[in-house]
């Protein structure tokens, strides 16, 4: 049977267009992507990229006041979102192009509407058109997921945010995980009375535990107003504001209320289940190592997959998934001790196993340190750097690094090879430090604050 296509891929994010671009460029099959929206996908329209340049916006004003104390005359008026925001247009505009670019560069044909998958090797697209395929890759991401309410409709999410007309006076960011967390630092840095509800006693569940309560007690010294144990009930409309109920009883006035609730795949009406490819509980695509679906022609990356749900993977995911099908390299991505940050304000950078988890499985030793670093200290400001080395006693290898500190997710990359490597805690003593630093202290920290 002749196809249409060697692939056709679905959706043209990270993990997406990493596998066009093997597939086609590095391993010469023929290959065509659909993109419903604009190309770059989450990452770099509405997540990852606009995120971080608005963290960097947000980090200004302080370092401004800063500037001052370093011996800068400084006249800093506020903050101008919309002069910010057409900047920040610019550079995704700059950045779609280079994805476009880069599929074209590779020879892989491009289609803007939504596609469907109508069988193992059909798959239809927005204007009624059908193209066959040896191989289908659903690289369609996810959503954000806002739970029903009264009022919920009034809500915004992460979609919303960086399209926003004018920057709110006062808002109300729902929910404990890296997007409400992370937003919560963005707004009330550029100068937005910010207020955090989460249902549960700490805000990122799942890190460890004194980095949560090292960060969550820096965002509130630094102005975020965080309250745990608090949901929403309903929100109503207030003039041209929002009132939101609490479960607590309380009742407070917003300008906008931003859910950051967690992500669902983006799998419904998308022809799956028709085409008997199997979907978990959340909709999403059930895959082995390989990425490959219950249906043997049809695979599946990314954020979809609902494995890890970081850019780096998904690009990981594809890249192994084009070598393993069109290059003859049975290849996987890999899902161990995979480091990221969370771009809160202090950023928190980590790498294997926090030390409850770390606990649960055998004899530990715990190394922190917690210090004003130089910089912001001489500037008069409290902040703490704060940083830890989960180890096996056992073996000594060090099982988990969490670094909470300015720069945590840059220290994290470099931190996460030796941690990769298997590094032990003498590997990190025998490292010379490099001074004056925050990250020689890794390489200083002499004896375990606990044992468990
Ligand atoms: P997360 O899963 O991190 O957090 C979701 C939060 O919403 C949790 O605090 C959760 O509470 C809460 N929640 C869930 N359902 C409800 C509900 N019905 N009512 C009230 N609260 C609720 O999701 P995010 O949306 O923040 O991020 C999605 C993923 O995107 C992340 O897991 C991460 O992989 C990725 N990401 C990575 C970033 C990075 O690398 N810096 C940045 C942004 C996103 P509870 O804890 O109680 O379940």
């Amino acid at each position: 049977m002749t196809f249409d296509y060697d692939l056709f891929v679905i959706g043209g994010g990270s993990g997406g267009v990493r596998a066009a671009r093997v597939a086609s460029g590095d391993h010469g099959a023929k290959v065509a992507l659909a993109e419903e929206y604009r190309m770059g996908g989450t990452c770099v329209i509405r997540g990852c990229v606009p995120k971080k340049l608005m963290v960097f916006a947000s980090e200004y004003g302080e370092m401004a006041q800063d500037a001052q104390v370093y011996g800068w005359d400084m006249d800093v008026k506020g903050f101008d979102w919309s002069r910010f925001h057409d900047g920040l247009v610019k550079e995704l505009d700059r950045l779609e192009g280079a994805y476009r670019n880069t599929l074209k560069n590779a020879g892989v044909e491009t289609f803007n509407q939504r596609a469907t998958v109508v069988d193992a090797h059909t798959v239809a697209l927005a204007d009624g058109s059908t193209f066959t395929a040896k191989h289908i890759l659903i690289a369609v991401g996810g959503r954000p997921f806002v739970p029903e309410f009264e009022g919920s409709d009034l809500a915004i999410t992460s979609n919303e945010v960086f399209h926003m007309e004018d920057l709110p006076k006062k808002a109300l960011i729902v929910g404990g995980g890296y997007i409400a967390s992370e937003f919560a630092c963005i707004l009330n840095g550029l100068g937005v009375e910010t207020h955090q509800y989460y249902r549960g006693s700490q805000i990122l569940r799942g890190f460890d535990d004194e980095c949560r309560n090292h960060i969550a007690s820096h965002m509130q010294a630094h102005g975020v107003q965080i309250r745990c144990g608090t949901d929403i009930v309903k929100l109503n409309k207030q003039g041209g504001r929002i009132l939101a109920t609490a479960t607590d009883g309380t009742t407070e006035e917003f300008d906008v209320v931003m859910y950051a609730t967690g992500r669902v795949p983006n799998t419904d009406a998308l022809g799956l289940a028709g085409a008997g490819v199997k979907l978990g509980l959340k909709g999403e695509v059930i895959v082995d190592d390989y990425s490959q679906t219950s249906v043997p022609s049809i695979f599946a990356v990314g954020d979809v997959t609902d494995r890890i749900a970081l850019t780096p993977v998904a690009i990981r995911e594809g890249h192994a998934f084009a070598d393993t099908v069109f290059g003859g390299m049975k290849r996987t991505a890999d899902w161990d001790l995979v480091p990221s940050a969370v771009f809160t304000q202090p950023e928190f950078g980590t790498v294997g196993l926090s030390e409850e988890d770390a606990a649960a499985q055998c004899p530990i030793e715990v190394y922190t340190t917690a210090f004003r670093p130089m910089q912001t200290l001489f500037a008069g400001r409290q902040d703490r750097v704060f940083m830890k080395l989960v180890v096996s006693a056992q073996t000594r290898v060090v099982l988990g690094c969490h670094i909470v500190a300015p720069h945590a997710g840059e220290m994290i990359q470099l931190a996460g090879i030796a941690v990769k490597m298997g590094a032990t805690k003498e590997d990190f003593d025998r490292t010379v430090a490099v001074h004056p630093s925050i990250s020689e202290e890794l390489v200083t920290l002499r004896k375990p604050v606990r044992t468990a």
